[in-house]
């Protein structure tokens, strides 16, 4: 059985306020209520400390949407993952497609940040994605498993045992077009594979999950794949309701 995860990525979005009020909401969402659904919030690195206290004892998870490659020192702006750590995170999203397009975040940038993560004990949710161009050449299945074999082939299958990986096709992200459930249950199945070729058995057991405009009307649908374990979901995470509702969607 895999854990079924549906994590939030504010992305750039929401004051420290505001984000406070949307983290009480989404508690208040899910309070009292068993769920095998893990959720986890990917908030912006000046909200961690306020939105770690909120949801403390809640059993939601803490992300932030990057780190640097280097463990500490003269680099004026980056955070590191010890920092992250010590500020409360549990999880750090890498590899967004957003970085990689707009500031410049390379595979071998991501393999040290990956390193460093998993030093510290955060649990990367490892971002990989075609672009509409490369889908349309038909190099999807090629550059998404060059993105995997490129970072992820780095770790021992006990390190790769706890990493969540997510599915974003970058024409997807943010446009409201989703990929539809086949598409992306080939490109999970796809994954799998390729995890399963260096980690073994290690791989029937990671979370994968779909992220693109993934919404409370289409998230059942695509949760009902086999090997979509989840969701990465950005504009509908900045409403607890939808993002409830997404996290019910299973
Ligand atoms: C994302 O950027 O991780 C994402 C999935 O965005 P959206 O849901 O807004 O497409």
């Amino acid at each position: 059985m895999r854990t079924k995860i549906v994590a939030g990525n504010w992305k750039m979005n929401t004051t420290v306020p505001e984000g406070v009020e949307l983290a009480k909401n989404v508690l208040a969402g899910i309070s009292g209520k068993p769920s095998d659904v893990m959720l986890i919030l990917g908030v912006p690195f000046t909200h961690i400390t306020k939105v770690g206290e909120i949801i403390s004892g809640s059993g939601i998870g803490l992300a932030a949407q990057n780190c640097a490659d280097k463990e500490s020192g003269a680099y004026t702006g980056e955070v590191s993952a010890s920092m992250l750590r010590s500020a409360g995170c549990g999880y750090v999203i890498l590899g967004h497609s957003e970085r990689r397009q707009y500031y410049g975040e390379t595979d071998e940038r991501l393999v040290a940040k990956l390193a460093l993560a998993m030093k510290e004990g955060l649990v990367p949710i490892f971002c990989v994605g075609e672009t509409l161009e490369q889908r349309e050449a038909g190099n999807h299945f090629n550059v998404v498993e060059s993105q995997v074999r490129n970072v992820l082939f780095t770790l021992d299958p006990v390190h790769a045992a706890s990493v969540i990986v997510a599915y974003e096709p970058v024409w997807a992200i943010g446009t409201g077009k989703t990929a539809t459930a086949e598409q992306a249950q080939e490109m999970h199945a796809h994954i799998r594979k390729v995890l399963a070729s260096k980690f073994g058995e290690v791989a029937d057991g990671m979370s994968i999950l779909y992220g693109g405009s993934c919404k409370p009307s289409n998230a059942k649908e695509l949760f009902a794949r086999p090997d979509i374990d989840g969701g990465l979901i950005g504009g509908a995470s900045l409403k607890a309701e939808d993002f409830i509702s997404i996290a019910k969607s299973f």
